[in-house]
């Protein structure tokens, strides 16, 4: 059994995962920003070890997907659901405390690692995974390996431009992907443009399926900018596969039209109609991303 914990912004999931990706339970805390970090691992490894009380079998080691960024060594960069773990070292902590390994990644990372070894499209060996919900993130997974930029970083896909006119951004940008085509941009569109302040990017799909004007026109609007930001990785990487996940990928029946027109006209010099394209099948997709970056890095039958 591999430990698996996946820290997000609203809540800690802690699971127990089958080298197969099956997920044997799982308990879930609430990320508490307020929570100092030494509380909050003491936490984590009272769940886990319950857990191992409610199982039998063997820990092999303690994968962990996070929010949020990580030093080449691994270590938190500050983070603001978490401002207590900056500069920590959790993956190193679990592993003494549990005397086991331990490996840990950025969440998006960890979820390409799911997928390619568990998921849908498993073994494609190129594969890009989108995750679109409040923000964009995403992993890629070049020639069977998890693709690293410079000093061990993780690229910022959902942070690539798409239209320089467009709302500034944390990062530095103006209009990014993030910014034009997430459900906060969504949201936040629909606000700006007549829709009542407490409609969230989960009722404005729901209300563009009752044919709801406003709606259907923001839906329309980020399927286009979604469109734009996929058609750009598939011409940037041609890649084989790009998996989508995230809470606003559970509505990709109400983006997809929008999404394929702007790949097809806009990746003419790519074979993009090969490229598979599709939601993630992955159940507890958080767990199971956890887990694999244990596998990744030091289970032996990851072997492509
Ligand atoms: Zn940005």
């Amino acid at each position: 059994m591999i430990g698996a914990v996946d820290i997000g912004g609203t809540k800690i999931a802690i699971g127990l995962v089958e080298r197969t990706g099956q997920l044997i339970d799982f308990v879930s805390l609430p990320t508490r920003p307020d929570q100092p970090y030494a509380n909050a691992l003491d936490d984590v490894k009272a769940a886990l070890q319950k857990l191992l009380s409610m199982h039998s079998g063997l820990l092999e080691g303690i994968g962990i997907g996070t929010t949020g960024r990580l030093t080449a060594e691994k270590v938190m960069e500050p983070n603001q659901f978490l401002p207590d773990w900056s500069n920590r070292s959790p993956a190193a902590d679990l592993a003494g405390a549990f005397q086991v390994h331990s490996a840990i990644e950025n969440d998006a990372d960890a979820a390409v690692l799911a997928e390619h070894l568990w998921g849908a499209c498993a073994g494609s060996a190129r594969m890009v995974y989108i995750t679109i919900s409040t923000g964009i993130g995403g992993g890629i997974i070049l020639n069977g390996e998890l693709y690293r930029g410079v000093n061990g970083c993780h690229p910022e896909i959902g942070h690539h431009v798409i239209d320089p006119s467009g709302p500034a951004c944390f990062c530095g940008a103006n209009g990014c992907w993030e910014r034009m085509a997430s459900g906060t941009a969504l949201a936040d569109w629909v606000r700006t443009h007549g829709g009542e302040p407490q409609w969230d990017a989960r009722l404005i799909c729901d209300l563009a399926e009752q044919g709801n004007p406003l709606a259907k026109a923001a839906v329309a609007r980020t399927a286009k900018y979604l469109g734009m930001g996929l058609a750009n990785i598939i011409t940037l990487f041609a890649p084989d596969s790009v998996i989508l996940g995230g809470g606003l990928m559970q509505r990709w029946n109400l983006f997809r039209g929008d999404v394929e027109t702007a790949i097809a006209k806009q990746c003419g010099l790519v074979p993009w109609n090969k490229v598979k394209i599709g939601v993630s099948t992955l159940q507890h997709a958080g767990l199971a991303g956890a887990a694999a970056t244990w596998v990744h890095q030091f289970g032996e039958q990851y072997d492509f």
